[in-house]
């Protein structure tokens, strides 16, 4: 692997701190417990950025949980709401016996979830709910609303707690704003 340039200098700063993350993830945790009150549920991860957020959800939540992973890749030319979304990895269980809970890193058109909610939607789960880490709602190009949203975050680029830029930055502990400059 090549050295990488200005690694540190193109964290710009820090947007939400590795504290107000887990704060916010503990409360989403509680949340979703008071929704299924005991029943069993499956988190469903939506690779890659999901990992990191997924990993705390999960030891937030005290309903039985089982764990599920899935890799979609969506194209969709220019701004127009509809595309294809294409599976590039799929969940290794039948979903129509669990009640489900997608696990996002963040919801920016919103064109790849209303995609994959359809998508799995259509295999007759008990129930789908979404969960995203953080959603930019001045982005929207389709009409997705996620059930439960920790963070609301202006239009501008993040990184860190999952997320990437050219799959660097996903192990920040922190969300940063990126400095594209
Ligand atoms: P959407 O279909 O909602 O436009 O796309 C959502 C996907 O775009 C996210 O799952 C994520 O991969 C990527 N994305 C959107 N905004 C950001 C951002 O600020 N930072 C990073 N790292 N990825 C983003």
């Amino acid at each position: 692997m090549q050295p990488v340039e200005n690694y540190n200098k193109k964290i710009k700063r820090i947007v939400l701190s590795k504290e107000e993350i887990d704060a916010a993830v503990q409360k989403a945790g509680k949340t979703i417990d008071s929704w299924y009150d005991g029943r069993p549920i499956l988190l469903v991860c939506i690779l890659k950025g999901s990992f990191v957020f997924m990993s705390d959800l999960s030891r937030a939540i005290s309903v039985p949980c089982e764990i599920a992973f899935m890799s979609v890749k969506s194209y969709f030319a220019g701004t127009v709401s509809s595309g294809t979304v294409n599976i590039e990895m799929d969940l290794d269980v039948d979903i129509n016996k669990y009640n489900v809970i997608i696990v996002e890193d963040i919801v920016d058109t919103g064109r790849t979830l209303n995609e994959v909610v359809k998508l799995l939607k259509a295999r007759n789960p008990l129930s789908l709910k979404v969960v995203t880490l953080l959603d930019k709602p001045s982005r929207r190009v389709v009409d997705f609303v996620p059930d439960y949203t920790l963070f609301s975050i202006p239009d501008f680029f993040v990184i860190g707690y999952g997320l990437d830029c050219a799959e660097l930055y996903r192990n920040l502990p922190y969300i940063a704003e990126y400095d594209g400059e």
